[in-house]
């Protein structure tokens, strides 16, 4: 059987990773520099485009050139509270969507989340390409469980552009359960939970495995803005204010300086997983300051001790969510690369007592390790019995629409399976009315204004005097978590599609 080979990718909000399957397990693509991650990070000089370690050690250089953390930004629109939270972490720009500004002579040549994601992935088609020494066409993709329908149609339309066909997009958390069953081999009945923590995201599931290979995710708890980057922010933020007490200096108005100060708090955050203490050194870092200063492991745990609660919190709703209670847990996996901070371990070893937690000493491969089981099951790679094992995913939100009084009217329920088809019947609100508008938004609120607004479309009705009309509303989310909305007019027949 000559099969064409699918790849596994974990596109990262610091680090992308790409893994196959072959011969009964799974490897790592490495890149060009023989790493097995890379940066997710695009810097674009003299209209040139670096990525990767090379974007690493341009971005301190030219800190508006770059973009970083376009997971957070990618598919989304300015308004959303969510670019602008990227905005305020983002040097490139302040006013617009974060874009990296490349100025060459006075052409200023202006790229956005989009563009870099599709550089990104084409880089990581062309690496796995020649590792493999052959074409990939197509891929199984991660994305954190948080992300909407837009955020993945974004990466989806991304990775088309980049040449590379998607045949799933799976939640991270997912990714790892499968990975790790690959390795373990969980027995029947246990219910598991998926403790992510990476670079910007944080997402917790818990999964039931119902058969052999066969998984149900019962319930997921997300945080969009919490992982390795915010801890490293409050370092940041710790020195700064060090610096302006000891020099009478405000190094935050130096986008340069920051990014600089920030790189070396990145590392000094993993010095301090391994050691109790270490020291930052950076040449003049600002105005001529040489900056050298020590921070205990102590010391970060207190910056960043709400945040690493906060993970504890949201454990505890995936637990209520999946109607379990904390002794119906059987095995705890930890994944991404911020697991690795001994406090974050101890406070869910605290909280999950006796529970046997699982760490890989890679936890940032993992996702894209399970990326590649997926890919291969999906390719049919899997001889019996490996070819059953099946993924029941659930949606992180309620999705519905706006009805009267600017309520929710939930149409998917949180932590409900997909693939879910679901309609309801409404009567339009006066008679004669020529037509509905189908507002659809995502979250938990009653209000939709405390809701994610998705999109809107309207559908027209046809003149009908003094009667009032029945508009049909069918929701369906695909395997990939895809939401499609139709509205129909049985009366006049008149139907809209669209696809979220
Ligand atoms: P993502 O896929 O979201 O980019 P990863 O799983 O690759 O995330 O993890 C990257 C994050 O893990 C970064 O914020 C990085 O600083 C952090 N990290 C990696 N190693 C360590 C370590 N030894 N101690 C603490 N944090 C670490
Ligand atoms: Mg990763």
């Amino acid at each position: 059987m000559n099969q064409q080979l699918v790849i596994g990718i974990d596109l990262g909000t610091t680090q992308s990773c790409t893994a196959f399957f072959h011969d009964g397990q799974v490897e790592i693509i490495s890149n060009d520099q023989g790493n097995p991650t890379t940066p997710s990070c695009v810097v674009f000089v003299g209209g040139n485009c670096f990525l990767g370690e090379n974007a690493k050690n341009l971005d301190v250089i030219s800190p508006q050139n770059t973009i970083f953390d376009m997971h957070h930004i990618i598919g989304r629109q300015v308004e959303d509270s969510s670019v602008q939270f990227g905005i305020k972490h983002c040097p490139s720009d302040r006013n617009d969507q974060p874009r990296a500004n490349d100025q060459l002579n006075r052409y200023v040549k202006t790229y956005s989340a989009e563009e870099s994601s599709i550089i990104l992935l084409t880089k990581l088609k062309e690496s796995a390409e020649t590792y493999l020494g052959t074409t990939v066409k197509d891929a199984v993709i991660t994305v954190p469980a948080c992300f909407n329908d837009f955020q993945k149609r974004a990466i989806r339309n991304a990775a088309i552009v980049a040449g590379l066909n998607i045949l799933r997009i799976i939640n991270k958390p997912t990714a790892v359960a499968l990975a790790f069953n690959m390795k373990e081999n969980i027995c029947v009945d246990q219910n598991i939970m998926v403790f992510y923590l990476g670079g910007g995201t944080f997402d917790v599931s818990i999964l039931k495995l119902l058969d052999t290979f066969n998984f149900e995710v019962k319930s997921t708890a997300s945080d969009m803005h919490l992982g390795g980057q915010d801890f490293d922010n409050r370092m940041v933020d710790y020195f700064a204010g060090e610096i302006l007490r000891k020099h009478g200096k405000y190094l935050k108005d130096n986008p340069k300086s920051v990014r600089r100060l920030k790189r070396a708090c990145e590392e000094a955050k993993r010095s301090l997983s391994t050691n109790t203490e270490t020291t930052i050194m950076i040449d003049s870092l600002f105005q001529n300051i040489d900056f050298s200063s020590k921070i205990t492991r102590a010391r970060f745990e207190d910056l960043c001790i709400d945040l690493f609660r906060t993970t504890i919190k949201l454990v505890e709703r995936a637990i209520h969510d999946a109607g379990m209670s904390k002794d119906d847990i059987d095995q705890l996996i930890l994944a991404g690369g911020s697991t690795r901070i001994p406090k974050i371990r101890k406070l869910l070893e605290e909280y999950m007592q006796g529970v046997k937690i699982n760490c890989d000493i890679y936890p940032d491969v993992i996702a894209a390790k399970g990326a590649a089981i997926k890919a291969a099951i999906v390719n049919g790679q899997f001889e019996e019995p490996f070819r059953r094992i099946v993924l029941t995913d659930t949606i992180p939100a309620s999705l519905g629409i706006e009805t009267e009084g600017y309520r929710m009217t939930k149409f998917i329920h949180n932590n409900t399976r997909i693939p879910v088809r679901v309609s309801k019947e409404f009567i339009t609100f006066s008679d004669n009315q020529r037509s509905a508008v189908i507002r659809v938004f995502q979250g938990e609120e009653e209000l939709t204004k405390n809701n994610n607004f998705l999109g809107q479309f309207e559908l027209i009705l046809p003149p009908a005097k003094n009667i009032k009309t029945h508009v049909a509303v069918t929701f369906e989310l695909n395997v990939n978590g895809i939401l499609t909305v139709e509205a129909v007019n049985q009366d006049s027949g008149l139907s809209r599609r669209v696809i979220f």
